[in-house]
């Protein structure tokens, strides 16, 4: 049963049964009602408490529902509400731990709310790309006051109950419990103190007003566009609160369910519902069940203490796991960990890290030369430098002194992971985890998984990489993996693009225009040009084939490796970012250009955001098809969390998916008629020309 009936004396109890967080499914919508019918026909009954059992009153919808019919079949959650409103006998909503979206909105449908303290109270909707659906944008700013509710709906953000009862002439919580302990004890009494008071009061017949109406919602207005670029929710819900400060009742309420019902359409709501379901999804791997038995890790060792083994050990102590750092000298060790102070006393600094918190972090931080101290450690991850005969070396010693069941990891960019297992005789053990740069503040991890990786490490990993806040996806073993490798032919763009008459400038300014965080060419200076270009030189060997534009390499050539030289594609003043054009870079593009004997052309923003974009996706393809992802919104969340693509675009995939596969493959069409590009790579992959064949998309 989804929901439970008691009956205390002349109360009778609901309480949302639906774990984990009670969420508003059909089966539970329908008992509700049931049961607020069953109560309302009972003559010993004279009020009614609605509770939620487990560790929530209610996280709101059903996230297995998610954009089924089965979300909006009736009861739908404004029905409920309506009973709730209509019954008979007084409804006492009694709300603890969490109390969100659809949760709140059906409290705020009942006559009496209590709360016990430390419960979350949200409208996390925007968050999706929506307003609140059932009445929250109407109700709350009635029971809490116009400004708090606006600011709650608008961020999304939880805010405690004891705060909220705090908000003068607030009508949201009748009373607070004491403690969550007491809470159903206390709604027992409080639903009979009330049980005989008529008329019951309704939230809807609240007064809503603002006394500065018109020029507060323009402050609001100019406040929430100004930080919601790209995103049109936030300012819908906006117009929905404004709406309920003069609009009736019913008719905001027609209003708000108008915006939603836009807002569920939109490609950027598509974008921000998909990337949630994503986020869950990539957790999940189609041969690794979710019970499947996990190692146990109370501690790491770190090997190199240079840009990553700092920042890589930064998330364990993080999250209160002790660190050894080993290196080959006193000085690196030094050096390694003056950089982690540093960067943890920025945050003190800055008031984001308590100096007590700090030193608790410091004191789990070990270090030492030598392998032999690293015998105790559950987990050891190598971030020496990226040539392969090191990592030989390093992991023929960790295979000698590891104790037996601890994983080996390695933190390669680009290396063949399979080989680096190979180097030990428990290659089962033996897992990449490619952090991205800086790696205590970038949210993404590619767990790269090698040929003989046991299903027991992977799924350990992709747990412990949840336990440090990281959004952890699985990769097969290619070079590159699955964002790196992608990155590659996004760059051979963007060289492309160069050489056919655009400025780095053009092509940055075009792509961050469509959303992206960085353009290529300020991503390069910012990455170090000088690592494309080791790539590059190895590609010419390995792939001769394969077409490059040489500028890049021009570039290097004059030491302009990026923003670590003061000089790349643009020019650097000393401690700032901003990118400034160099008149040399581009004279050497042009020189470069009639080398070549290209004449110029103009190239527009739409075909500079398709080339890169697409390119993506036709590798993706290839990645899709070959294993090394195990599905396209994996894809779309390493591009996400690891390239700055556009949040509300919803990743490379996705966006696919919005432009509809024909008309990308039939831009790529076009592009393989280009002499100057690359015919070849413009060939739909396989798997992207079956899709189109059958009318399919990458979901
Ligand atoms: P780095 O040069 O900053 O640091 C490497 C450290 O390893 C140095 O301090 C060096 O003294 C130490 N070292 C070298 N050989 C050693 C050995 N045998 N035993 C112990 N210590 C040794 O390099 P980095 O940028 O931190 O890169 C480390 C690894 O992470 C590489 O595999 C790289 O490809 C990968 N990676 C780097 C980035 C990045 O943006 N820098 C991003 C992802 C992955």
């Amino acid at each position: 049963m989804t929901t439970l009936y008691e009956v205390h004396g002349t109360v009778a109890v609901i309480t949302l049964n639906n774990p984990p967080v009670n969420g508003l499914g059909y089966a539970t919508r329908v008992s509700i009602t049931d049961h607020l019918q069953k109560a309302n026909s009972d003559a010993a009954i004279k009020s009614i408490v609605i509770t939620g059992a487990g560790t929530a009153f209610s996280g709101g919808a059903d996230i297995k529902e998610f954009g089924s019919p089965k979300a909006l079949a009736e009861p739908n959650l404004l029905s409920v509400i309506l009973a709730i409103e209509n019954s008979a006998k007084p409804v006492v909503a009694a709300v603890h731990s969490v109390c969100m979206g659809g949760g709140l909105e059906l409290a705020l449908g009942c006559h009496y709310r209590i709360a016990a303290p430390g419960c979350s109270v949200a409208l996390p909707e925007v968050k999706l790309g929506l307003v609140p659906g059932a009445g929250g944008t109407q109700r709350l700013p009635r029971a809490l006051g116009v400004e708090p509710a606006l600011n709650m709906i608008v961020s999304g953000e939880p805010v405690k109950s004891e705060l909220l009862a705090q908000i003068p002439g607030q009508n949201l919580f009748n009373k607070m419990a004491a403690a969550a302990q007491s809470l159903v004890a206390e709604s027992l009494a409080y639903a009979q103190s009330i049980a005989d008071t008529r008329p019951l009061p309704l939230v809807r017949n609240l007064p809503c007003k603002h006394k500065n109406g018109d020029a507060y919602f323009q402050f609001a207005r100019n406040m929430v566009g100004g930080m919601s670029k790209g995103y049109p929710a936030p300012l819908k819900c906006v117009d929905a609160v404004e709406a309920a400060t003069k609009r009736k009742f019913d008719d905001g309420m027609a209003y708000e369910r108008e915006l939603f019902i836009n807002l569920m359409w939109s490609p950027e709501g598509r974008a921000l519902r998909h990337i949630f379901m994503a986020e869950r999804a990539a957790s999940k791997i189609p041969d690794v069940p979710s019970d499947t038995p996990k190692r146990d890790i109370q501690s790491i060792a770190v090997i190199g203490a240079g840009t990553m083994g700092g920042g890589i050990s930064m998330n364990f102590l993080n999250a209160g796991i002790p660190v050894k750092m080993l290196e080959m000298k006193q000085d690196a060790l030094d050096r390694g960990i003056a950089t982690i102070r540093k960067n943890y006393e920025a945050q003190v600094k800055k008031g984001k890290l308590k100096q007590e918190k700090y030193e608790e972090r410091m004191s789990l931080l070990s270090t030492t030369l030598s392998y032999d101290d690293l015998k105790d450690a559950d987990m050891v991850i190598e971030a020496v430098f990226e040539e392969m005969g090191v990592k030989e070396k390093v992991f023929k010693e960790l295979d000698r002194v590891m104790k037996p069941g601890a994983i080996l990891a390695s933190n390669t960019s680009t290396l063949d992971m399979n080989k680096i297992a190979a180097f030990t005789k428990r290659p089962q053990d033996v897992i990449g985890t490619h952090f991205f740069s800086p790696a205590n503040i970038m949210k993404l991890l590619e767990v790269v998984r090698g040929e003989k990786t046991g299903k027991d490490v992977l799924a350990t990993v992709m747990a412990l990489g949840k336990k440090i806040k990281k959004t952890s996806v699985v990769s097969g073993v290619c070079d590159g993996f699955i964002g790196n490798r992608m990155i590659e032919q996004y760059g051979r763009q963007g060289g492309f693009l160069l050489d056919e008459g655009c400025t780095p400038a053009q092509v940055d300014k075009a792509i961050e225009k469509f959303g992206f965080a960085m353009g290529p060419f300020r991503m390069g200076d910012l990455a170090g040009n000088d690592i494309g270009f080791a790539i590059r030189k190895r590609r010419y060997v390995e792939k001769p084939d394969m077409k490059y534009s040489k500028t890049a390499d021009l570039l290097c050539e004059k030491g302009r490796f990026g923003q670590k030289t003061g000089a790349g594609w643009y020019d650097y003043v000393p401690g700032k970012r901003d990118a400034i054009p160099n008149a040399e870079v581009i004279s050497m593009i042009e020189a470069h250009r009639k080398s070549l004997g290209i004449t110029p052309r103009k190239i527009s923003d739409e075909e500079i955001v398709q080339r890169l974009v697409y390119s993506l996706v036709n590798e993706a393809a290839h990645i899709l098809e070959e294993g090394i992802a195990s599905k396209a919104s994996d894809i779309d969340m390493v591009y996400l969390m690891g390239y700055g693509f556009p949040i509300y675009r919803g990743g490379p995939m996705n966006y696919a998916n919005e432009v509809g596969l024909f008309n990308v493959v039939q831009a790529m069409n076009r592009f393989a008629q280009n002499p100057l590009d690359d015919a070849k790579f413009w060939q739909p992959a396989p798997l992207l020309a079956r899709l189109v064949a059958e009318g399919k998309t990458f979901s």
